[in-house]
């Protein structure tokens, strides 16, 4: 695969570090031309740490669970936040969303896993997926998971079977495809009517099977779910949504006599990658979603439910960023101009899967004004491997320190060992203070399953 061509004519935008607003992490500064995030000198701990390094503020995460929680809250008192852990998990991140009030959503077992060895609290605990083995689920049973999010109707009778063999009642949600269109990427959206999750709307089904729902036994229908998609910037999408969910709750009641308890809206608010990126903020999501809920309930003669949305990407995506170092430049005239890291697509795919955008400084040039436009590539066999494509940046010199920016969500969990890469280090930094919560991968990591 070769990259697409490059733009030219486009010019630096010659902004400093401070000028990039939203794509910074909440406590980001420059002191001596240094950028520091958490109090820390993101120079320094690269050069403490090594490189590639995952760096979390922690304090910027934890004020948007407290935003959203807040957000919800007072406008919805019956409604709690549920954090999508797919988009960044390791144990700290599971304590920090047990502190902060929020629920879980696991996808599997090894994201389970984490949220039991990190004593998340088992009730709060969400359960995903399209394809959850038989294992898992009794797994998470047996944990005793809050509510299972059941995905199918070959699921519902797995669920109810093994729900039996435990002896126990499990609370359930349906997922359901509302065939809404939101506007994102074509991957990452999963809410339209050709979509491998979820019970679809068309011919009726998803209206059927609550009855079956209804019918087996050792399983209780609490609520309904939906999730559209990922990084959404139109907000109509979700007041869409909740009209599609209300009018089947309506329809539920009216038909079946069985009164939907709780309704899950999803995750998916995007954020923004660069510094021209407008998304809607947290309390116009909120605003947005719970007027919506209101409304059609009020229409449709539904009793308001408790209300879940499950954000990942908007809670952490802004708060992560990852240090690389300069290893070798190369300029092609009138083709491009390339800057080789110490990372790639191991720690970051989403350049090469989505064609994300990141924003990148040199962190120990923070003060300067980007005035080249270069493509920050990795180290690995590909031509594809790219971290961010055409951007400003600094002028680059050999050893520098590259931050790139807004790599909270969907880098770490994504990562991989292409080309025996240890996946790197991560660190937490707040009040001056740096720790390291999952050490870099040695050599022997990679191995050590090896036999
Ligand atoms: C991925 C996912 C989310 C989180 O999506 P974001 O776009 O990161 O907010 C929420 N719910 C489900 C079911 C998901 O698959």
């Amino acid at each position: 695969m070769s990259l697409p061509a490059s733009d030219l004519s486009k010019q630096p935008d010659n902004r400093t570090t401070m000028e990039l607003g939203a794509v910074l992490p909440l406590t980001a500064e420059v002191r001596d031309n240094h950028l520091f995030v958490g109090g820390v000198d993101m120079v320094e701990l690269a050069h403490e740490q090594g490189t590639a390094l995952y760096v979390m503020d922690e304090a910027d995460m934890r004020a948007r669970m407290k935003a959203y929680i807040k957000a919800f809250r007072t406008r919805y008192a019956n409604s709690d936040v549920i954090y999508a852990s797919k988009a960044f998990i390791n144990k700290e991140a599971c304590r920090i969303v047990a502190q902060e009030g929020l629920c879980l959503d696991v996808s599997g077992g090894g994201e389970l896993a984490y949220a039991r060895a990190a004593g998340f609290p088992m009730e709060r605990v969400f359960v995903h997926g399209n394809n959850k083995t038989p294992a898992e689920l009794r797994e998470a049973m047996e944990a005793g998971v809050g509510r299972i999010v059941v995905d199918s109707r070959i699921e519902l009778a797995r669920v109810s079977q093994i729900a039996g063999e435990l002896g126990i009642e499990q609370d359930i949600y349906m997922r359901i495809t509302p065939g809404v269109e939101a506007d994102t990427h074509e991957y990452i959206r999963t809410g339209c009517e050709d979509s491998k999750f979820g019970f679809t709307m068309l011919g009726d089904f998803a209206f059927k099977c609550v009855a079956d729902a209804l019918e087996i036994s050792n399983v209780r229908l609490v609520g309904l779910h939906c999730h559209i998609g990922s990084q959404i910037f139109a907000l109509h999408s979700f007041d869409e949504a909740v009209q599609a969910m209300v009018e089947l709750m309506a329809r539920i009641q009216r038909e079946y006599g069985h009164v939907i308890e709780e309704l899950d809206m999803g995750g998916g608010l995007g954020v923004a990658y660069t510094a021209d990126d407008k998304p809607s903020s947290i309390d116009e999501f909120a605003e947005c979603t719970v007027a919506a809920v209101r409304k059609y309930c009020d229409e449709y003669g539904v009793p308001l439910p408790r209300l879940t949305v499950e954000p990942g990407r908007s809670l952490v995506a802004t708060a992560g960023l990852t240090l690389y170092t300069v290893g070798i430049l190369k300029t092609l005239p009138n083709i491009r101009k390339y800057v080789a890291v110490d990372g790639g697509l191991s720690d970051n795919v989403r350049t090469a899967l989505y064609d994300a955008q990141y924003e990148p400084v040199i962190a120990n040039k923070a003060n300067q004004p980007r005035t080249e436009i270069v493509t920050l590539c990795g180290k690995h066999c590909e031509s594809g491997d790219v971290v961010v494509l055409d951007m400003p940046l600094q002028h680059p010199d050999l050893g520098d320190i590259v931050a790139v920016f807004g790599t909270g969500a969907y880098c770490y969990t994504m990562a991989s060992n292409y080309n025996g890469q240890p996946r790197p280090a991560i660190v937490f930094v707040k009040d001056g203070e740096a720790r390291v919560t999952t050490r870099r991968e040695t050599y022997d990591d990679i191995m050590a399953r090896d036999v």
